[in-house]
């Protein structure tokens, strides 16, 4: 063989290996960025949804942590909408959207969102056109004219119990849902259960630390920060503003002659028919024993008094049947206003417990305004 054939020979196979390098090595590159491009969807999915997770830790309202789950789901993992089923004891406790217009809520959770309930298991669905299984979201997304192509949905579980589901719709681009997807909303879902819980169990405590436990009026503590308040707002707008105090006459003879549970049962009829005889801006409060309060905003004195006997008359009209016994109360109140008889807290109610004084002095079953026991003297 030639010299130059050997030459030729040589070349052909360093080209061949120069040229199977080449590929394996594109190849492997190529490999390498579909890597690096779903690490760095993971990298970015997971800033999200820590940044969510943050947000919801954060948040102790019920309504916004909702609103959050209902926003960020979608984001999260793009779709075109996203809602929340709540559940409690098996029936649904609410449906909030990221498209609005709520439907007509039925009890029982329908459709697919009964069998996700009954499965505990997420549900992808796609090439969807039949809407007869979708109830809820049929009449959302009808509205919107916008059709379900497909749809995500995953349960929310809080120890062994399902308290709702992420329904997420459409996902944007054209594509169908991926397993990342249903991973990364199951994720979000575990969060968002404890999120709800954490904000459910904040409203309960502030609930049980605002109210009184018998009446389920505010409590006294919560009318002393109201009334600080409210004068604050007086003071700044120029408005008048005025306190009632309220106490039923003999109470302590009538718990004598019926018993104390009878006498529990007037003191919370008698809060109900305050809390439904007053405005929105009012704010009615059990001020202690058989005591209340009402503070009236943008209220004169002459408003007030009227507002006082329109009470004191409803009550002592009101039969109340306990125990099969029609029985009844009455009760004496006492009228302040700011700013003319009082400059602050203390003294507004200090002025109203004198006018309730006077009223008992006089006869009980009445109306007496601080400004006329001052025009007596
Ligand atoms: P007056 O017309 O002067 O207000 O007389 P009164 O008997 O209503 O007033 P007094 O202050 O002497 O008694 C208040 C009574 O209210 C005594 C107490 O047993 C009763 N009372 C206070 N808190 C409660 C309660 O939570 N439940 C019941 N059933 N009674 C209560
Ligand atoms: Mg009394
Ligand atoms: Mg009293």
């Amino acid at each position: 063989m030639s010299m130059s054939v050997l030459f030729g020979v040589a070349l052909i196979v360093i080209a061949a290996a120069f040229w199977n390098y080449r590929s394996r090595t594109k190849k492997t590159i190529d490999q390498l960025s579909v890597r690096v491009e779903a690490e760095k969807r993971n990298v970015r999915e997971l800033a999200v949804l820590n940044d969510i997770s943050s947000l919801l830790y954060k948040d102790l309202d019920e309504m916004s942590t909702i609103e959050t789950i209902v926003d960020k789901s979608k984001d999260l993992i793009k779709a075109e909408a996203s809602a929340l089923l709540l559940l409690k004891d098996n029936k649904v406790a609410g449906l909030y959207t990221s498209i609005g217009n709520m439907p007509d809520l039925m009890d029982q959770p329908a459709g697919i969102f009964s069998r996700v309930m009954s499965e505990g298991m997420p549900l992808r669905l796609s090439g969807l056109k039949d809407k007869e299984d979708l109830p809820w979201l049929k009449g959302l997304t009808d509205s919107q004219s916008l059709s379900i192509r497909n749809l995500l949905i995953v349960p929310l579980i809080l120890r062994d119990e399902i308290i709702g589901e992420i329904a997420l719709i459409n996902r944007t681009g054209g594509g169908e849902f991926t397993d990342d997807d249903e991973d990364l909303l199951l994720t979000l879902g575990f969060h968002s259960s404890f999120a709800l819980e954490k904000a459910r169990m904040h409203q309960e405590a502030m609930k049980l630390a605002t109210t009184d436990g018998l009446t389920g009026l505010n409590n006294h503590r919560t009318f002393q920060e109201r009334l600080e308040v409210e004068i604050a707002r007086s003071k700044r707008f120029d408005h008048k503003l005025s306190l009632l105090m309220i106490d039923i006459d003999y109470f302590k003879k009538f718990n004598d002659n019926y018993g104390h549970c009878v006498g529990d049962e007037v003191l919370r009829r008698v809060a109900c028919l305050l809390a439904e005889s007053t405005r929105n801006i009012d704010f009615a409060a059990r001020y202690g024993g058989e005591e209340f309060v009402l503070i009236l905003p943008e209220t004169t004195n002459e408003g007030a008094i009227l507002t006082a006997e329109r009470i004191r008359g409803a009550i002592a009209k009101r039969k109340m049947s306990i125990d099969g016994k029609d029985l009844s109360v009455t009760v004496s109140i006492g009228a302040a206003s700011f700013p003319e008889d009082a400059t602050d807290r203390e003294m507004l109610i200090e002025r109203a417990d004198n006018a309730l004084y006077s009223a008992k002095k006089s006869g009980r079953n009445r109306v007496v305004a601080y400004k006329d026991i001052v025009a007596d003297y």
